[in-house]
């Protein structure tokens, strides 16, 4: 049987990675040359610890507050689109406390099994994967509360998250001065290096016999009745069984070509890595106030954030990445960030559902297509996870992990 998967990101590779272990023929197209997309220059964590979607109570009033500030790590750019429109109604719908409850379930057995097929590829490549667990640093009491709070849910779900003080969390970073009231220190998660993830990746796979064809995009999709007969990329002419599509954050314009609306808004986020850190954090860090994100990886430290939910747009918002280099310090006062120069610092679009969720599964109207895509900013965590299950649906086996809250449909 032979398998097209559309888009070289993690989340396409991982699909080729488990539809080939389970004897399919396997074909990865992609716009670009592969060197580059949102799963390389991101923060490399792995989160069973973000069982809370996106779309949660708070964050739209928050939004709202933070779209004055240039320097904030949240936005929406203002813009006459009915998607962007549609998108954000649809959001602020799904933003509430029983979306939330839900979520939490499915969103936690995913992480936990990509965390356990990391793992095991681990054994196969190195890809710098570390299980040191995740920080999250608090300054202020009323986020110290909040943190408190999700902390009792974690660990009522069954995570290994303790509440630290601000000396406990030295005793953790003894080589970094702290200006923090205390942290979270969620065990379960882990960290790697994406972009060695990325390279190994894709260097295992054309072992295994898995072809790659770069710089060939996705132009036609010919479909009789309910099948897709064929697809053209590159000018190429591509017939297989089955059809992936990973195109991450142009989800809306590839399967628009199969007559397919399911909703997308790119969040654009920067990222930074200082090659040879004079000092280095042991655990990975999220500033909770700032949104800001810290990962030692392979030597390095890499600092991102931001989210500017809008669309495409490849030109750097440099006030943006101020607003992250200048609140590290408020945590951290000895690693004082020089501005990085604008050509290395990297941005990438998390393809991002309304309510926060993957879509995972068949297509309602096209018997050969499977989606895979809209893992926002939990994507490379939840790579491996959505390859299985991707593999799983395609073999007509029960899935791992019940696939309900991401069935690609729920918004048709
Ligand atoms: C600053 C930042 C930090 C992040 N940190 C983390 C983190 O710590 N942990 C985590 O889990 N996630 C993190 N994320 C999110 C994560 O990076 C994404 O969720 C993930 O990379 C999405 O993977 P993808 O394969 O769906 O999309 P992509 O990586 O964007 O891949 C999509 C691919 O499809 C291709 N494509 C598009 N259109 C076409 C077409 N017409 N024809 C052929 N190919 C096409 C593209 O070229 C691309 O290669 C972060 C993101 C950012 C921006």
């Amino acid at each position: 049987m032979k398998a097209v998967v559309i888009g070289g990101g993690i989340i396409g590779l991982c699909s080729a990675w488990y539809l080939n272990q389970t004897g399919w023929d396997v074909i990865i197209t992609d716009k670009t040359d592969l060197s580059d997309s949102c799963s390389y220059g991101n923060l490399g964590m792995i989160v069973p610890s973000h069982f809370v979607p996106l779309a949660a109570p708070g964050i739209v009033g928050q939004g709202i507050r933070w779209m004055f500030n240039s320097k904030s790590p949240f936005y929406v750019k203002p813009e006459l689109s009915p998607k962007l429109f549609s998108w954000g109604l649809r959001f602020i719908r799904s933003a509430n406390a029983r979306h939330v409850a839900e979520s939490a379930k499915p969103l936690l057995e995913m992480n936990l099994l990509s965390k356990l097929l990391y793992e095991e590829l681990a054994g196969k490549f190195d890809f710098f994967m570390e299980s040191k667990g995740i920080l999250m640093y608090f300054k202020n009491e009323a986020v110290a509360e909040e943190e408190f709070h999700l902390a009792e849910k974690a660990r009522a779900m069954g995570l290994d998250a303790v509440y630290l003080n601000k000396e406990s969390v030295q005793l953790l970073e003894p080589g970094i001065q702290l200006d923090v009231l205390g942290a979270v220190h969620y065990k379960s998660d882990a960290h790697l290096y994406p972009n060695a993830l990325m390279k190994g990746l894709i260097q295992q796979l054309k072992a295994k016999g898995v072809q790659f064809l770069k710089n060939h995009a996705l132009q036609t999709i010919n479909r009789k009745k309910n099948r897709i007969t064929e697809i053209i990329a590159g000018g190429k002419s591509l017939q297989a069984d089955l059809f992936v599509m990973a195109s991450g954050s142009w989800l809306p314009e590839t399967l628009k070509l199969a007559g397919l609306n399911i909703p997308i808004m790119p969040g654009k986020g920067y990222s930074f890595t200082i090659e040879q850190p004079v000092q280095k954090l042991q655990i990975p860090a999220i500033l909770c106030e700032a949104r800001v994100a810290i990962t030692p990886m392979n030597n390095k430290m890499r600092y991102g954030g931001t989210m500017e939910l809008g669309t495409v747009q490849n030109k750097v918002n440099l006030n943006r990445v101020r607003g992250i280099v200048e609140s590290v310090p408020n945590y951290f006062p000895d690693l004082k960030l020089d501005m990085p120069n604008e050509k290395d610092i990297w941005y990438g679009f998390r393809p991002c559902s309304p309510d926060g969720l993957p879509y995972i599964g068949f297509s309602s109207s096209v018997d050969n297509l499977l989606v895979a895509g809209g893992h926002a900013m939990m994507g490379l965590s939840l790579g491996p996870a959505t390859g299985k299950l991707i593999a799983e649906l395609a073999n007509g086996n029960s899935t791992s992990v019940n696939l309900t809250a991401f069935d690609p449909n729920r918004f048709s």
